[in-house]
């Protein structure tokens, strides 16, 4: 760890990350593709910058954001690769985007005017990615609407159409039938924009999508859970798990048959125990709904962490085993030999890893690269 007082280390594999974009890189160019890497979130809380980077370095010649914020700080770390930014709140002013190069996801005829008004101001073109809804029900454009939402753009000569795309609801359940639905809402969606006179790129794709319907790459696909090593498809692939949550043992204590733990003692002791200390806790990322039900991987081995998760503390019962202070300690990361994961977790509480990574930024949390 670059920092020596750090209690609790999300690490991040760099190669990990770059193997993981090359083979779905891999998969988009057989289907004439190109990829776009999601960085939005902070890359899944991975740090957006670095994992930019890697993923221009193995292949990615796009980098998707959610807000024009999270695109404007890659570019201004230098990165130049073509961007797209999908939502913000209504009132955003869209000119450094335009100053920027940063391309808009619009959704309705009014985030069409302010890009274009945007553009007229700084002197150049919005470029744009206009979006149907084919049964998300999220954002972009209903299909009543996009006739003219198309033709709006196909007039307005400060807009530049270089996209249609949408986002599918259940790619991650292969066989699906939304997804063939969806996939013929955006071919009537992407006829209707010929008319117009538009031939514009178009993109529909996520990881799962990427992993199992090459009939859906189109032009280009925007990869991000997969990229991070988590498999979003019930189909093994050779995806390698890029973040690993660590802290070490501070200190540890033997304690006597019938003795309890942590807050409320709801565990006792059934033997005579070694116990150790990990100074790591709800606030720091581990959900203290684990308690009772989390294991940490400690000198080779599973070992369970009993008690309530507190704030700041964990407490790992280590039977006749005396770790070192200073003992690494892993909570997850790539689930070599047995070590928990973020998928562990998730199914344990009830969701999905990619809330489990992306929540893992914390203040006392220190990320570092390898
Ligand atoms: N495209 C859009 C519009 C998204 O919102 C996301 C993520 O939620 C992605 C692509 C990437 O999805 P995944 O992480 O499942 O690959």
């Amino acid at each position: 760890s670059p920092d020596p007082f750090s209690r609790a280390e999300v690490r991040v594999d760099l190669d990990h990350l770059r193997h993981n974009l090359a083979l779905l890189a891999g998969r988009a160019a057989a289907s004439g593709a190109a990829t776009m890497a999601v960085v939005k979130a902070d890359a899944y809380g991975h740090g957006a910058v670095p994992v930019a980077r890697a993923a221009l370095e193995a292949g990615a010649t796009w980098l998707g954001t959610c807000s024009l914020a999270e695109a404007l700080t890659l570019r201004a770390a230098g990165i130049q690769a073509s961007m797209l930014a999908w939502l913000d709140p209504a009132d955003t002013d869209f000119t450094p985007a335009i100053e920027a190069g940063v391309d808009l996801g619009l959704s309705n005829a009014g985030e069409l005017e302010r890009a274009a008004d945007a553009a007229r101001r700084a002197g150049g073109r919005a470029r744009v990615h206009l979006k149907i809804d084919t049964g998300l029900s999220r954002n972009g454009c209903p299909p009543h609407d996009w006739p003219a939402l198309v033709k709006a753009a196909a007039d307005d000569s400060a807009v530049e159409v270089v996209a249609i795309w949408s986002h599918l609801a259940c790619a991650d359940e292969p066989g699906h039938p939304s997804i063939d639905m969806q996939a013929s809402r955006f071919e009537q969606a992407y006829e209707v924009t010929r008319e117009a006179g538009l031939e514009p790129m178009r993109h529909l794709a996520n990881s799962a999508a990427t992993l199992t319907r090459p009939d859906l790459h189109f032009d280009l696909v925007r990869v991000g859970i997969a990229m991070y090593g988590l498999n979003p498809v019930p189909q093994p692939e050779d995806l390698r798990p890029v973040m690993t949550f660590r802290s070490s043992v501070v200190s540890t204590k033997r304690i006597a048959a019938g003795e309890s733990v942590s807050y409320g003692l709801t565990w006792t002791a059934d033997t005579d125990t070694t116990l150790a200390l990990v100074p790591v806790g709800y606030a720091d990322g581990v959900p203290r709904t684990l308690s009772g039900r989390l294991d940490v991987w400690l000198d080779g081995k599973r070992r369970p962490v009993v008690g309530r998760v507190c704030m700041d503390q964990i407490v790992v019962d280590c039977g006749d085993h005396q770790p070192e202070p200073g003992a690494e300690v892993v909570l997850f990361g790539t689930g070599e030999a047995g070590a928990p994961t973020a998928r562990e977790w998730a199914d344990k509480i009830g969701t999905i890893d990619y809330e489990i990574v992306t929540g893992m930024y914390r203040p006392r949390v220190v990320r570092s690269y390898a």
